[in-house]
């Protein structure tokens, strides 16, 4: 756990192909953290390359039902309520239900793995596994967002490409990107809305991450606090609300457009 984003290095296909305009457009609920996750979860639920991993169903224990991970993630998030598919029997015919089709040909271990990734790729269409990534996005969102030098180490990431941006390699539909920039590489600096601000105040607990002093007004009401931009926005930080980090007035005209990584002290719940 040292280093969370040690697997960041094999993230270029969350940038590939124009990626990162989908991170640019200031302040999206769906934060950058979010699509991060999203990327992971289908990265690994998808990934079937060395053969389908296998999940025992089923009340006996000696002769199990063999099922996906994505069905299973799904019957424990109460998504659906039984598998969708079963694993062909590498040595008995197929049982997809209400599958039919081409299934003759099970028996063979490559037409095991086919199988399974047709049904994936089936599977990625529907509202159900929409609603698995949704669930699974909440959940570790959830955990992710408390911990600033995760988030600190994403935006860095991000920003190495958001800072490559040339608004010259714009589309004619992507007019609208143009206007996010001041210039090539640096989003223009947008006010984060209330939402943003309440999540990161409370996440922060009303206190300075750097020195601890209390921002909250209810103490001391000269202190103001400050919506940093761990990643500044002149070295390609996003507008995002998981790029941010409440500063006291002090701790931020210091810091003001460097990159420091954000303090790893985190307050007692008790
Ligand atoms: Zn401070």
């Amino acid at each position: 756990m040292r280093d969370p984003f040690s697997y960041l290095r094999h993230l270029e296909g969350l940038t590939v192909n124009d990626g990162i305009y989908d991170f640019l457009p200031h302040w999206q609920k769906d934060s950058a953290l979010h699509k991060f996750i999203r990327f992971i979860a289908d990265e690994i639920l998808m990934d079937d390359t060395d053969g389908p991993t296998r999940v025992p169903f089923g009340s006996d224990p000696l002769y199990p039902d063999w099922i996906l991970p994505v069905d299973a993630a799904m019957l424990q998030y109460g998504i659906i309520d039984e598998p969708l598919f079963f694993i062909p029997d590498e040595s008995a015919p197929e049982r997809t239900p209400g599958g039919g089709g081409d299934s003759s040909e099970s028996g063979d271990p490559y037409c095991v793995v086919n199988a399974c990734y047709d049904y994936l790729l089936n599977l990625r269409w529907t509202q159900a596994y929409e609603d698995l990534m949704s669930r699974i996005t909440d959940e570790v969102f959830y955990v992710m967002f408390l911990n600033r030098r995760a988030l600190a180490s994403l935006n860095q990431f991000l920003a190495r490409y958001a800072g490559e941006v040339t608004t010259d390699g714009f589309d004619a539909d992507e007019a609208s990107l143009m206007d996010l920039f001041v210039r090539d590489g640096e989003l223009k600096r947008v006010r984060p809305p209330m939402w943003a601000r309440r999540a990161v105040f409370y996440r922060d607990r009303g206190r300075c991450t750097t020195c601890g002093t209390d921002l909250s007004g209810l103490i001391d009401t000269l202190n103001v606090g400050n919506y940093d931009h761990m990643m500044p926005l002149a070295g390609g930080g996003l507008n995002d609300v998981t790029n941010l980090q409440l500063l006291c007035e002090n701790c931020n005209s210091k810091k003001s457009d460097k990159v420091e990584e954000p303090s790893n002290r985190y307050r007692r719940w008790y």
